[in-house]
């Protein structure tokens, strides 16, 4: 197969060494027959090396595989790291597209500034999706809710222990089959209200996306499994009462009176793109959103009276998640066995049907690749 052109100008030219040795044809319709998530990898990867005296060069695609890495390589030390996560969908007529890309390539150059990371211009964010695109496109799966996760990352690759931001760095991208988040159909999950930890502070990296916030993240995670929650809820770090996020989800509450609600970005919370975009769908289903503090009592005490009727978080991987249960330490509110809501599963659709291109673009958000 030749080198796919690209339809738009990055200032990089890639280069491009195709894996002599891919997976087989029959053992790729193995895997994306029951792709899991992030447990498979297609047969390349972009790589790109920045310089402080070069800037970024080596654009290219190589063959997926491990990447040898100095025991001293910074990033191993003080987790200087961002990344990415978005998909890849194919279309019922086989042409393969992305949602909002151009978000997810602004929000890594704002993660690169806050992480002192170089900014890879968006035109070279994209070129290098598309390229690892249309060269995998046998591996973007078809199925009902599949799609090709993409996974974008940066990190400070210079080997050096002392502390000052890396002068060499790599980006890479690399993709992986994912099947239906959830294969039994769409179950509410239970959510651990965090106390004892903090995912992010006023002035830390919280609206950035970047490995150490989940590290950060992880102990709660043990605390909510313990509880028998899969998932986190973090409250702000200093009064521990306005609700944040999930450990990688932006969390809305749909009101009795029809309104929806989600925590105001408050430079400790990560801006997700599935957020913002259920921020415009909602309008357009003539729902009414607002973007205000929540506090915790507002959301305990809301499913208790009645006043707060669903409860879901969004995300690129999960997409919308209802929200059964709330459980603290000492109590818990609502029910994991109630289904999904009326309007959460409105929302889902919508969102779905202009990713899959089921319904008209009207917002220009999605991007062809092939
Ligand atoms: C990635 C992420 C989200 C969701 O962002 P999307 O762009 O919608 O996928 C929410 N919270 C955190 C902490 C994240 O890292």
């Amino acid at each position: 197969m030749d080198v796919p052109t690209l339809n738009h100008s990055p200032a990089l030219k890639f280069s491009t060494t195709r894996n002599p040795t891919p997976v087989s044809a029959e053992r790729r319709a193995e895997i994306l027959a029951e792709p899991g998530f992030g447990r498979y990898f297609t047969d390349h990867m972009v790589s790109i090396t920045w310089t402080a005296d070069t800037g970024w060069h080596d654009a290219e695609l190589v063959p997926y595989g491990p990447i040898a890495m100095d025991p001293a390589s910074a990033v191993l030390h003080y987790a200087q790291e961002i990344f990415e996560g978005m998909k890849a969908y194919r279309h019922a007529d086989g042409s393969v597209w992305a949602f909002r890309p151009e978000a997810n390539g602004r929000r890594l150059a704002r993660s690169a500034a806050r992480l002192a990371l170089p900014e890879l211009p968006v035109e070279d964010f994209l070129a290098s999706i598309e390229l690892l695109v249309r060269t995998d496109h046998e591996w973007v799966p078809s199925g009902a809710e599949t799609s090709l996760y993409l996974r974008p990352f940066m990190y400070a690759s210079e080997v050096f222990l002392g502390v000052r931001p890396s002068n060499e760095v790599r980006y890479l991208v690399i993709a992986s089959p994912v099947g239906p988040y959830f294969s039994g159909g769409i179950k509410p999950v239970s959510i651990w209200l965090s106390t004892q930890y903090s995912r992010a502070a006023v002035g830390g990296t919280g609206a950035a996306k970047c490995g150490g916030n989940y590290a950060a993240g992880l102990a709660a995670q043990l605390e909510a499994a313990a509880h028998g929650c899969e998932q986190v809820c973090f409250l702000d770090a200093g009064a521990q009462r306005w609700v944040e996020e999930l450990g990688g989800m932006n969390l809305y509450f749909v009101h009795r009176n029809g309104k929806l609600v989600t925590p105001e970005l408050s430079g400790t919370i990560l801006e997700g793109i599935t957020r913002s975009s259920i921020l415009e769908l909602a309008k357009e289903l003539g729902l009414e959103v607002e973007e205000r503090k929540v506090g915790i009592e507002e959301w305990r005490d809301g499913i208790v009276s009645g006043e707060i009727s669903e409860v879901f978080a969004c995300g690129t991987a999960a997409v919308i998640t209802p929200v059964g249960r709330l459980v603290w330490d000492g109590g818990s509110a609502g029910s994991a066995s109630t289904g999904p809501g009326e309007v959460t599963m409105r929302i889902r659709q919508a969102l779905v049907d202009l990713q899959y291109g089921r319904t008209p673009d009207t917002h220009g958000w999605m991007r062809r690749l092939t």
